[in-house]
């Protein structure tokens, strides 16, 4: 890639981060999709010091190298085993693949980051890594607070997916469209950094952005990224007690997300 393929390329990685950011976040967030906000239980990371500042720009040049290797991995048709080009018809027919190809890739790409998520929890090994991303007891920005991480437990976090694109083209390569896998990214990415702001959103057995603020701070239950399947499987699925009972308050009567930096 030339010096100015870098740069356009990284300027579309960067472009989509803003999409999550002044997009998708305040639509999903919106007083018509969704005005509630959960509470503050704990004080949140106000200020961006230094080293966050670092990790979240070094979590952004490796979306970039993960892009990079997600785009050859799917040029690469002997390899990906995947359908790659712009026929609506393929299109299509990988689109009525969705209920069982989202399905496994995001009960497989949890399966993995659960156990993941856990072993950076053991003692020995947590200040080192995921302590970092402990910091934020109340998550708020979105999808700077989402990238706030370490970058080893950002490339494992990544690389995941393609991992996951990757096992499915096992299963079913000639099926699997390479707009599954962006799909799939999206998602991903969407719920990634709705699990860091205080939007309350609730797809029950499915998605919370609640089990997520709640392992911000009590960090031996709810390791999932997306969905709490495994963690119901291994017992440490938890539900805050007061979310039992208490339906969440408007965004009004709650400090709501800011925008991101
Ligand atoms: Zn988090
Ligand atoms: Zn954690």
């Amino acid at each position: 890639m030339s010096y100015v393929g870098g740069l356009l390329f990284s300027g579309v990685i960067y472009t989509g981060f803003k999409i999550f950011d002044y997009v998708v976040l305040p639509i999903v967030g919106s007083k018509y999709v969704n005005p509630a906000r959960l509470p503050y239980k704990a004080s949140r990371l106000e200020k961006l010091a230094p080293i966050d500042q670092v990790a979240i720009l070094v979590a952004k040049l490796i979306t970039i190298m993960f892009v990079y290797h997600c785009i050859t991995f799917v040029m690469n048709e002997e390899v990906s085993g995947m359908v790659v080009n712009l026929n609506i018809v393929d299109i299509l027919k990988s689109i009525a693949w969705w209920p069982l190809h989202m399905p496994f890739l995001f009960i497989f790409y949890d399966f993995f980051y659960t156990l993941w998520h856990w072993a950076l929890h053991w003692p020995p090994i947590y200040p080192w890594i995921h302590k970092h991303h402990h910091r934020n007891l109340s998550p708020f920005r979105g999808n700077d607070d989402a990238v706030n991480t370490h970058p080893v437990e950002y490339i494992v976090g990544e690389y995941l997916h393609l991992f996951s694109v990757y096992a499915l083209t096992l299963v079913h390569g000639p099926g699997v469209h390479a707009f599954t896998f962006l799909m799939f990214i999206f998602i991903g990415g969407s719920l990634a950094s709705l699990n860091h702001t205080r939007i309350d959103v609730r797809l029950p057995y499915l998605f919370n952005v609640w089990a997520h603020d709640f392992h911000h701070r009590q960090p031996r239950c709810n390791f999932g990224q997306y969905i709490m399947l495994w963690d119901c499987v291994f017992g440490t699925f938890r539900q805050e007690p007061a979310d039992k009972v208490k339906s969440t308050p408007t965004a009004a009567a709650r400090p709501v997300a800011t925008p991101p930096s």
